[in-house]
């Protein structure tokens, strides 16, 4: 049996476009099939919600607050909001998908908070930056610094140390600024430098993270985890007031269940950051592609001649341009096959030799 149902001209290999555009993975599938017997309680007052967000609590050794939010620019946005007032500003990367990627939501659900951009190697937050950023004035008619988002791992695909991490809340602690991050590939991050959750969050200094379901391998889904508590303060308002309170909740939490259980989530995470690996190395084998950054999570940015990243497109492959004219990014996941990559690589090289 044939589901397709191609549109004309929609590109037929979407693999690498994002790690989004991969299925729901086994596990959470099961859970919400699993979720979906009988009649519970609504908005988070069923069993589904309280054994996800306890799983959250075991997996980060910490008994922080959790909410389970439908997306990513929610989860930063009402996070950032829940930390700043109208006149605060937030310090991230001039990279970071907070600033780029999300229609100035955190300005919005903030009520004016303002983004300051700061700088730093391969999508990294220097401390120098964040330290220039908040001492550069400190009178009235400059909005007050309140936060560091960082992004773990960053929008180019590199991953923060616990040194460099302890190091940016050092600063931040010395400013009165708290640490917000957006770890929409968090999984990835772990598996990358083979650390406990905790290593990387509220053992740095991390007090809110905006942890990632959908790229993990949920059909939809992040939460936001409050390490302090007196932070998540009417959080639930303004979950609710953004339009991010789930009504049947068991479904966006029970997938969550399946993927903490029995550590799915950091084997789809591994999976997917091997699978970068593999295809960054057979990429730097092709004449005239460079890797761009370190392959350090689950994306590959290389630098394409021309004629490959046209050749591609006209083939069918979704490819996606990143930075600047030349520089294009690939993004694995669970679903990634070894096959995959190779059916890649093969388009790449036929691409290639057909351009001479
Ligand atoms: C995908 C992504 C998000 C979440 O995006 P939504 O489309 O709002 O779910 C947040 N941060 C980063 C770095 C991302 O890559």
């Amino acid at each position: 049996m044939s589901s397709s149902r191609n549109l004309p001209g929609q590109a037929r290999h979407f693999h690498f476009a994002s790690d989004n555009t991969s299925g729901i993975c086994p596990e959470a599938f099961a859970a919400l099939l699993e979720a979906n017997e009988g009649f519970l309680p609504s908005y988070g007052e069923d069993a589904w919600t309280q054994r996800a967000a306890d799983l959250i609590r075991e997996t980060f050794e910490k008994d922080c607050e959790v909410f389970f939010v439908f997306n990513g620019t929610a989860a930063n946005s009402l996070a950032l909001a829940s930390l700043c007032r109208s006149y605060h500003s937030v310090i991230c990367h001039r990279e970071a998908h907070v600033e780029k990627d999300e229609c100035g939501a955190a300005e919005f659900f903030s009520n004016g908070t303002k983004i300051l951009l700061g700088d730093g190697r391969h999508g990294k937050l220097d401390t120098d930056s964040i330290e220039e950023l908040v001492t550069r004035r400190t009178d009235i008619h400059y909005p007050k610094p309140r936060v560091v988002s960082l992004t773990q791992p960053t929008e180019l695909g590199t991953v923060y140390s616990p040194d460099h991490l302890g190091r940016i809340s050092e600063v931040a602690r010395r400013h009165g600024l708290a640490v917000h991050m957006d770890g929409a590939r968090f999984a990835n991050a772990c598996a990358s430098l083979d650390l406990p959750p905790r290593a990387l969050t509220w053992e740095a200094g991390v007090d809110v993270l905006c942890l990632g379901g959908t790229k993990n391998g949920l059909a939809v889904g992040e939460a936001v985890v409050f390490f302090d508590r007196a932070l998540a303060a009417e959080f639930d308002y303004r979950c609710k007031q953004a339009g991010q309170l789930c009504s049947k909740m068991r479904f966006l939490a029970a997938p969550w269940v399946g993927m903490l259980a029995e550590g799915a989530w950091l084997r789809h995470a591994r999976h997917a950051n091997t699978s970068a690996r593999r295809l960054a190395d057979g990429l730097a084998a092709l004449p005239g592609v460079k890797i761009l950054c370190p392959v350090e999570a689950n994306a590959v940015f290389a630098q394409l001649p021309p004629a490959l990243a046209d050749g591609l497109g006209e083939n069918g492959w979704h490819v996606y341009n990143f930075i600047g004219e030349s520089g294009y990014r690939f993004m694995c996941s669970w679903k990634t096959t070894p096959e995959d990559i190779d059916t890649l690589l093969k388009a790449c090289r036929e691409t290639l030799a057909a351009a001479g």
